[in-house]
């Protein structure tokens, strides 16, 4: 059985379409990474799939139950970790905690193996308020919240945004340890390089999936060449390259630009090109895509379609 199937799902704020005929399934067991920017639709998803919020259109299951029709059922079975911090922020660790199970009719004790290696790194901050927790030591109880009634599926909204680079490591690895135990895992997530921990991935961007594949899957079926370009002048060298004809695509990648060449093009007319620019110590190195890579380019397709309409 699928853990999650969404047939048809549209949900629209006045004029924006934030979910816009959206159809996937979610295998039992499945780590599953829905990735895009803000605004791309991702917590509207959620909010629909944990029985929060009702679609305008379209159907959703959870676990094999109706998100509409068996809300009840589905709170019991599913576990929850909004984007926003989600706690009580005037109950310390502990009390939240117990909060949490009582209210799913469980004890700390019943399923504390699944959360204790998340629990053993806050609990010597067990009786801290909850509202004076570091960000990274307030995600890891929202999650130990979110798991503590043994969830089949689990939901988690950008769980790792606004946290240290060390802390989100932290956090992928108890994501990897919770889908050993046979918990289905969706997660949402901006950062690119997240993507590659998930099974499957879904680029998501105006209420659309625009992929959906193993991110292995996905960076080996990128379309072309991809260079990394790196001058003296990087201010200009965007704008540069993006008035090369010779060129599909360039955008700046943390220190580098990564551009897609037209076929037939080679790094030496670039070189010419840009040194005629009067750019100076100028690197062209071929590299292998990144899920960024392969996302930009589906969404500068997406975008080109829509100036064709
Ligand atoms: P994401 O989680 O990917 O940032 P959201 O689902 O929050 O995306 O938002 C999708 C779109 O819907 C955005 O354009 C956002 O501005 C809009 N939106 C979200 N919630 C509301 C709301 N309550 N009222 C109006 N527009 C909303």
């Amino acid at each position: 059985m699928n853990a999650v199937v969404v047939e048809h799902l549209s949900k629209a704020y006045g004029k924006t379409q934030a979910l816009d005929d959206l159809s996937f399934q979610v295998n039992e067991g499945e780590l599953y990474g829905i990735i895009g920017p803000d605004g791309a639709g991702k917590t509207t998803l959620f909010r629909i799939l944990t029985t929060l919020m009702l679609a305008d259109k379209g159907t959703a299951t959870v676990a094999g139950l109706d998100v509409a029709k068996d809300f009840r059922a589905i709170r019991r079975c599913i576990g929850y970790m909004p984007g926003r911090f989600s706690l009580y922020q005037d109950l310390t660790v502990e009390e939240n905690l117990q909060f949490f199970a009582t209210v799913f009719g469980t004890t700390i004790r019943q399923n504390y193996y699944l959360i204790e290696d998340i629990y053993r790194q806050i609990e010597p901050f067990k009786h801290r308020l909850a509202g004076k927790l570091s960000g990274g030591m307030k995600q890891k109880l929202a999650l130990c919240c979110a798991l503590i009634h043994k969830p089949e599926v689990l939901f988690l909204d950008e769980p790792t945004t606004g946290v240290d680079p060390v802390s989100r490591k932290e956090f992928w690895g108890m994501l990897l340890r919770l889908k050993q135990q046979g918990i289905t895992i969706l997660v949402s997530t901006p950062y690119m390089d997240e993507a590659t921990l998930c099974d499957r991935i879904a680029l998501i961007q105006n209420g659309r999936f625009l992929q959906v594949d193993t991110p292995q899957n996905i960076v080996a079926h990128y379309p072309s060449t991809l260079w990394d370009v790196q001058t003296d002048n990087m201010h200009a060298l965007l704008d540069d390259l993006r008035h090369y004809p010779s060129i599909k695509t360039a955008f700046t990648f943390g220190a580098a630009c990564h551009v897609t060449p037209q076929e037939n093009t080679c790094p030496e007319q670039l070189m010419a090109y840009l040194t005629g620019k009067g750019h100076c110590h100028i690197s062209i190195l071929p590299i292998p895509a990144t899920i960024e890579d392969c996302f930009m380019v589906l969404m500068s397709k997406q975008d080109n379609g829509r100036q064709r309409i």
